[in-house]
Formats: structure tokens, sequence, C-alpha cells
């Protein structure tokens, strides 16, 4: 098991955000949040993530409790970090380099990497992701689909395990929406974990696995497999 959530509540101060979510995920699935807009999804993402931590209930990831108190501590933080990479939904707030180079290498910086095996990270990333020919690009200056890229660039280039992306195809033609799913399914094959959050079952009912459905109470209301759903 990589992750199990038992009766996870979560509460923002004048709203639920989730109501008793009860999950487990293994390794290597390809997994679709969905369900209306507030119902839930990027506050799960939050959490699994360790930006927020659950009011009741509990988050193991590989059999740790991930809880305030053990996220307090910030080897614990950037040991979870680098494990479970996020791709925002507004990738404003992930850029801040002055190149997308730059951008890419911070991450495996932080970890200590050596100058040469951060170039190694920053090249291999960049080539995943089609951004070689960005590299010298200031982020903010990117289109909508290129900053996608470049953000999820940045976050394979810490090599995590897990990767969460909240609506990743918002805002992307329909030709970088291919090329995005495509990127997925390939990070997929090669053994990442994915968990991304959409709206829109049409954009993504050709590469999940697994359908994660929210409903407006913010309770999950269904968990279906994509065998299940072209069986009915
Ligand atoms: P989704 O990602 O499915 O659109 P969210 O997880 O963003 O849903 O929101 C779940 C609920 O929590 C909604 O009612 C939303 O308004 C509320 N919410 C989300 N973020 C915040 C926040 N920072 N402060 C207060 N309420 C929030
Ligand atoms: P998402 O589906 O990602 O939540 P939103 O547009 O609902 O997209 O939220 C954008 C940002 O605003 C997020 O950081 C979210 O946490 C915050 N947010 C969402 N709903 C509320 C709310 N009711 N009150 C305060 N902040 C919110």
């Amino acid at each position: 098991m990589l992750l199990k959530l038992a009766n996870l509540c979560y509460d923002y101060p004048n709203t639920k955000g989730l109501v008793d979510l009860n999950l487990s995920i293994n390794a290597g699935e390809f997994i679709c949040l969905m369900g209306p807009n507030g119902s839930g999804k990027s506050t799960l993402l939050r959490i699994l993530s360790g930006l927020a931590t659950p009011n009741r209930g509990q988050y193991w990831f590989h059999d740790q409790l991930i809880t305030a108190a053990y996220l307090a501590d910030a080897q614990h933080r950037q040991r979870l970090h680098q494990q479970i990479g996020m791709v925002f939904q507004n990738t404003d707030v992930q850029l801040f380099n002055t190149s997308v180079a730059e951008e890419v290498a911070f991450g495996p910086r932080q970890l200590g990497l050596s100058a040469a095996a951060v170039e190694q990270r920053v090249t291999d990333c960049l080539a995943l992701t089609a951004c070689t020919t960005l590299r010298d690009r200031v982020p903010y200056q990117l289109s909508g689909g290129e900053k996608k890229r470049v953000a999820l660039a940045s976050v394979l280039a810490l090599n995590p395990d897990v990767l969460l992306l909240d609506e990743p195809l918002n805002g992307l033609t329909i030709a970088a929406q291919q090329q995005m799913l495509t990127l997925l399914q390939r990070l997929r094959a090669a053994g990442k974990t994915i968990i991304m959050a959409s709206h829109n079952f049409q954009q993504v009912q050709a590469v999940g696995q697994r359908f994660i459905i929210f409903n407006s109470a913010h309770q999950i209301a269904a968990d279906v497999s994509a065998d299940d759903l072209h069986r009915q």
C-alpha cells in the first residue's frame, strides 16, 4: 500500500473541505479525482502533499502517519516533498526563477546534488517534458501549456514516486492537452504513481485507470476502475 486515508476530514474556517474519506492507493496507479468545482479535489491534493493536515482521521504514506507534528520536522517535510511532487493548478505560484533551466535546477540543488548531477537532471527533465528549447526563457513569459510542462519538469527533477496534478489540462489548447496526457502516460509506464484532479471526464477518460468521484458534500461518491466503466 502506497498511501491510505481513514475517516479523514478537513474543515476550513467557514466550510467543510473533505468529509470522512476512506481510500487506499497502490504504487503505480493512475488516478483521476473527479467532481464539481468546490467538491474537495484540491483540498485532497494539498493533504496528500503535506501542505495541509487533516482535522480528523488519518493519512498514512508508506506506513508513516502524516500529522502536523510529523511535518513540523523540516527533514520530514523535505522527504515528503521529494517523494510526492505537486503541479499546482495555477503554475504561477510555483515558477519563480529567472530562467527555465534555473527553475528545474532549483529542487535538485536543494537536495544537495553535485553541479554535474543537477545539470544531468535538468537536461533529462527538460527533454522528457519537451522543454529543451525553452531552457533559457523566462518562465512567467511562457504560454499556459509551456508553464505546465516547465512546472512538471521542475517537479520531476526531484525524482518523486508520486505526482499530484491539479487540473493539469485547464487552459491548454487541445494539442497541448493531448501532449500532457501522453506525457503522463509515459511517466506512469516509467513507474510513477499519478493522481490528477479534473472536473472534465471527457478530457481524462482515455488515460485514467481509476476514477474517484467527489460529490458537492465533499465526500467520495464513487470509486470505480476504468474496466468497471467500460463494462457499464
Ligand atoms: P475543488 O478542487 O474540487 O474545486 P476545493 O478542494 O478547492 O474543491 O474546495 C473544497 C471546499 O473548500 C469548497 O467549498 C471551497 O470553497 C472550500 N475551500 C477551498 N479552499 C479554501 C480556503 N483556502 N479557504 C476556505 N475555504 C476553502
Ligand atoms: P481549486 O479548484 O484549485 O480550489 P479555486 O479557484 O477554487 O481552484 O481556488 C483557488 C485558490 O483559492 C486555492 O488556493 C484555494 O485554496 C483558494 N480558495 C478556494 N475557495 C476558497 C474560499 N471559499 N475561500 C478562500 N480561499 C479559497
